[in-house]
């Protein structure tokens, strides 16, 4: 346990988000420390694993995947290109079917919205189903300055929110948590709560699940407001959708007499045709399913619910002005990209300092939050530009193409600057680079085998290329290309 006694209730009950964390550490540091522990990279290891072969079969079923992609890419496209006339319908879809819509250009005006609207309501609890958009906002602490209570209710956010812990992975947010320590943190913290776990708990997966269900059971019972995101928002007529696996968002969106949905922009769709693409390609690409099995639609105001739709920018209309990175707004949070990356594999989702982690938090977080901090300037490093996370992407993201236009956008030493400005300028001209190879092959003899100071980190781990005696112009030219 990280803190607190078993039945302790922990000082802030909620989960600790990654707004507390300092943002000056970049992510080597990071990194270096994930790297160390190595029941996390056992936990890392074998759970992208799994979900990577899983993945990768329920894909290979389908002969038009390629088709199916290149679809998802276009559609998502599309809708970003008209994004102001979709929003629009949207609202106006919702509106009709007796729902409430509000804008939110930034995370403090949406966490302000919120608030107002539970407060208006008189309760002091609300639910929550899993949600990027409102981890993004920093939601649950800011509830808790108004004095209400959030409560996780998917299983995994539940283990972070009850351990005290920040999620690391889209999907599934504790998956650096082997089961074990999912005992422990039931046994332990479930009573400061709610309903405790049982005395005889064991880290048996259907115990651990039974023990969850029925805390979060009387949860669902007493709690009358709700809030959520949503995969995707339906421009036609209004319907917002929830994918989920454990039924938990299907309570959380019926049960309450109030549901709140705080939404991305970037989540529209045009039409029921469009949707029908993404559930194809979602469920495969995420938990390696072929069919989703929990999949929630609502329309505006059902009886005896009120709705409110909160559309969050929060940065997304700064990205999708930006000719190359706008692309990472086509993103439906699958988390493919996370599991087959080797770095993420390896550090795990802390590391990157975000609530999105892996390749798509590379190239989404400094684009949201900017690059002012050093662990933002260090994200689009934190890769080794395979090109994995493209491959697996269902609407093609070309991520690495993103990471590298970030790279050249973060600011450099002046060292870097003028060497690459000294480079430049060698290679602007022939002439010029011949003379340089000349005056390289004369002082070869000189050259050192490793680079000194700073620069030493790079070649610790590589050799540096010999300076051969003579180039391969001056060889062509002595020998006519080979044949005297
Ligand atoms: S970038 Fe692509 S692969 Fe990664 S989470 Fe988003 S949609 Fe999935």
């Amino acid at each position: 346990m990280r803190s607190g006694e078993p039945g302790e209730r922990p000082v802030s009950p909620v989960n600790v988000t990654f707004l507390g964390m300092p943002a000056t550490r970049p992510f080597p540091r990071n990194a270096a420390r994930a790297v160390r522990d190595s029941q996390l990279r056992f936990n890392l290891r074998k759970a992208t694993r799994t979900i990577r072969a899983r993945r990768a079969s329920v894909v290979a079923e389908v002969p038009d995947w390629a088709a199916l992609r290149d679809a998802g890419r276009a559609i998502k496209e599309h809708t970003l290109r008209n994004l102001d006339r979709y929003l629009l319908q949207l609202e106006e879809a919702v509106t009709a079917a007796g729902g409430h819509v509000h804008w939110a250009a930034d995370a403090a005006e949406a966490n302000e919205i919120v608030a107002g609207l539970v407060k208006a309501t008189g309760e002091t609890e609300v639910v929550k189903v899993k949600s990027m958009a409102t981890q993004e906002i920093g939601l649950n602490e800011a509830l808790l300055e108004h004095g209400i209570t959030a409560y996780e209710t998917d299983l995994a956010e539940l283990i972070v929110q009850l351990g005290d812990d920040r999620p690391s992975h889209i999907l599934v947010p504790a998956i650096h948590r082997n089961r074990a320590e999912i005992r422990e943190i039931f046994a332990g913290r479930m009573a400061g709560w709610g309903r405790p776990a049982p005395e005889d708990l064991t880290d048996d997966p259907a115990a651990l699940a039974e023990a969850a269900r029925l805390h979060l059971r009387e949860r669902f019972l007493k709690t009358k407001v709700a809030i959520s995101g949503a995969n995707f928002a339906v421009a036609e007529t209004g319907t917002l959708v929830v994918l989920e696996s454990e039924g938990n968002g299907r309570m959380c969106l019926t049960l309450p007499t109030t549901l709140i949905s705080v939404v991305g922009i970037e989540k529209v769709l045009p039409s029921w045709r469009d949707l029908e693409v993404f559930l194809q390609l979602l469920p495969r690409s995420s938990t390696g399913e072929r069919m989703n099995p929990y999949t929630s639609m609502w329309t505006g105001a059902t009886e005896g619910q009120e709705f409110h739709l909160v559309l969050l920018d929060n940065g997304r209309t700064r990205v999708l002005a930006d000719e190359v990175g706008r692309q990472a707004l086509r993103c439906i949070r699958c988390s493919a990209c996370l599991n087959v990356c080797p770095v993420y594999e390896r550090t795990g989702g802390h590391a990157y300092g975000s609530v999105y982690p892996g390749p798509i938090g590379a190239i989404l977080t400094p684009q949201l939050r900017g690059m002012s901090s050093e662990l933002d300037r260090s994200l689009p490093y934190a890769s080794s530009l395979c090109g994995a996370c493209y491959d697996v992407c269902p609407v093609a993201i070309d991520i690495p193409s993103v990471l590298v236009d970030l790279r050249a956008r973060s600011p450099h030493p002046w060292p870097e600057r003028a060497g690459m400005a000294a480079a430049g300028w060698v290679l602007r001209r022939s002439g010029r680079l011949a003379r340089m190879q000349r005056i390289g092959g004369r002082l070869r003899n000189l050259a050192p085998r490793r680079l000194p100071g700073p620069l030493a980190a790079w070649t610790d781990t590589r050799d540096l290329p010999e300076i051969p005696r003579e180039s391969f112009r001056d060889w062509w030219d002595r020998t006519d290309g080979g044949r005297r």
